[in-house]
């Protein structure tokens, strides 16, 4: 494989001299050459595979053009940019798969409603910073900007990963927020995705309180446009989801109704009466281990989301982790955060969320085991605290806590997401002929999960961006815009 990059490297070298990134985003960048070898660097390929120690990566314009063990009468491109990146790792960029670029706005008081700003700056940026290369909404609040702001990317305006934006949620009554169209039954939920598939949105999310029909119809016309369904339901159980045709489900068990001694057909019971009685169930019980099966027999993938689950356990994540973020927030998104924690922090004593959470992480290693897809994104949202980009680090640390070695953690995040959205035979894996979108951070992952965090470059498309200029840029605008 190696033997052949001198011949590659030399039909490029005609256009060498020519920068290949806009004037927009040079600010942002710190590796901006056409050929860029990555040497003695430690990879990890995003398909599970344990880490490989010193291996070498060649990028040309933007794909990954060469992979394999480094040696010492190396043939080296001519005029390659070469980065020594002894006591470095290398990985996929990140594929989140539960992202927004929306977040909570602080707390308005009393009698204010609650609200979610659109945070187009910001969150392209945070994403990019934490190695997310490619983001998937999963839903959407200004379903125009959120366009406005892909489009912008693509076009090289603005810095962020790559995106495939869903529509605005498809809620029916009562809609958890005024932010939230309202479904007034089957035929309006038809009549949405198709509309919003025709203005760009490539897939869908249902949620809590769609009921079955409204469920079906959107599941029938997300097909008919080739698009793919997930939800966060609440309404409607997993079994009926899978059976009603949905492709996804976000969050996982914790979410799921359908064990629920009081549950109606059709009817959300609330989040807590259901979470409280599923808090005594085992996971290793027929029941859950039979929804298990059903889901992987109707391949629906499910979506980790496990950053957000650990905000609601009391005294978690540690201080040292939201003092990472704090920096980003708004002041008052800061305060917002840092009420409510405390407030969680003092109801440990009847907490249900430090169960709920080993129970997510059960849930989703068996689901892994017994062949389910399983992804992962960051969900910010909640009530603060987990950032883009930030939250996507925290959940492969998460992920290995539920018992995934890091290299299965990083499969997760990577490999499987790029699976679902249908590009893998580009994204999702550091192979020849992919795109160049990869994640360098100073230590061994493989090792320690948490050096997911300590991002040295981010490259998409073959360009280094440097994260700390990205953050810098938007520091203190997280929670205002
Ligand atoms: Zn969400």
């Amino acid at each position: 494989m190696m033997r052949c990059i001198a011949a590659v490297v030399v039909a490029c070298c005609g256009s060498m001299a020519s920068a290949q990134v806009p004037a927009t985003l040079q600010a942002f960048v710190k590796v901006d050459a056409p050929v860029v070898v990555l040497e003695n660097v430690r990879v990890i390929d995003g398909t599970g595979a344990p880490a490989k120690e010193n291996q070498m990566v060649i990028l040309d314009h933007g794909k990954i053009t060469a992979i394999g063990p480094q040696t010492a009468d190396q043939l080296m491109p001519t005029g390659a940019k070469v980065l020594d990146l002894t006591g470095k790792t290398v990985f996929p960029g990140l594929v989140g798969m539960h992202e927004h670029l929306f977040y909570p706005l602080p707390d308005g008081g009393p009698g204010l409603l609650p609200l979610y700003g659109e945070m187009a700056d910001s969150a392209p940026r945070l994403y990019l910073a934490g190695g997310v290369t490619t983001a998937r909404t999963a839903g959407s609040l200004e379903p125009y900007t959120d366009i406005s702001v892909k489009q912008a990317i693509d076009a090289g305006q603005i810095p962020g990963p790559k995106l495939f934006l869903t529509g605005p949620y498809l809620e029916g009554a009562p809609a958890i927020g005024p932010q939230l169209h309202t479904l007034t039954g089957p035929a309006d939920a038809a009549r949405l995705v198709d509309y919003w598939s025709a203005e760009g949105m490539t897939s869908f999310k249902a949620y809590m309180h769609i009921t079955p029909d409204e469920l079906k119809a959107a599941v029938d016309h997300a097909h008919a446009q080739g698009l793919k369904i997930t939800g966060h339901l609440c309404a409607v159980g997993f079994k009926e989801a899978a059976a009603l045709g949905i492709d996804n489900l976000e969050h996982g068990l914790a979410v799921d109704t359908e064990f629920y001694s009081q549950k109606k057909s059709g009817v959300c019971p609330g989040q807590h009466p259901p979470q409280a009685e599923l808090a005594r169930m085992d996971v290793e019980g027929a029941d859950i281990q039979g929804t298990i099966k059903n889901l992987i027999a109707h391949h629906v993938a499910i979506t980790s989301t496990l950053a957000i689950f650990e905000s609601f356990v009391p005294n978690r994540p540690p201080m040292s982790e939201e003092m990472r973020v704090r920096t980003s927030l708004l002041p008052d998104a800061w305060g917002s955060y840092a009420a409510t924690r405390a407030g969680i922090a003092e109801h440990e004593a009847d907490a249900i969320w430090p169960t709920l959470l080993k129970m997510e992480m059960q849930f989703e290693r068996d689901f892994v085991k017994q062949g389910g897809l399983l992804m992962a994104g960051c969900d910010p949202t909640g009530y603060g605290g987990v950032l883009p980009g930030f939250g996507d680090q925290r959940n492969l640390e998460l992920l290995v806590e539920a018992g995934f070695t890091p290299e299965e953690a990083i499969h997760i995040a990577t490999q499987n997401g790029a699976q679902f959205l249908g590009e893998d035979s580009h994204l999702g894996t550091i192979a020849v002929g992919k795109a160049a979108d990869l994640v360098v951070v100073d230590g061994n992952p493989a090792q320690n999960i948490a050096d997911v965090e300590k991002v040295d470059t981010v490259f998409k498309d073959g360009i280094g961006y440097d994260p700390k200029k990205l953050i810098e840029s938007v520091r203190g605008l997280m929670g205002l815009r």
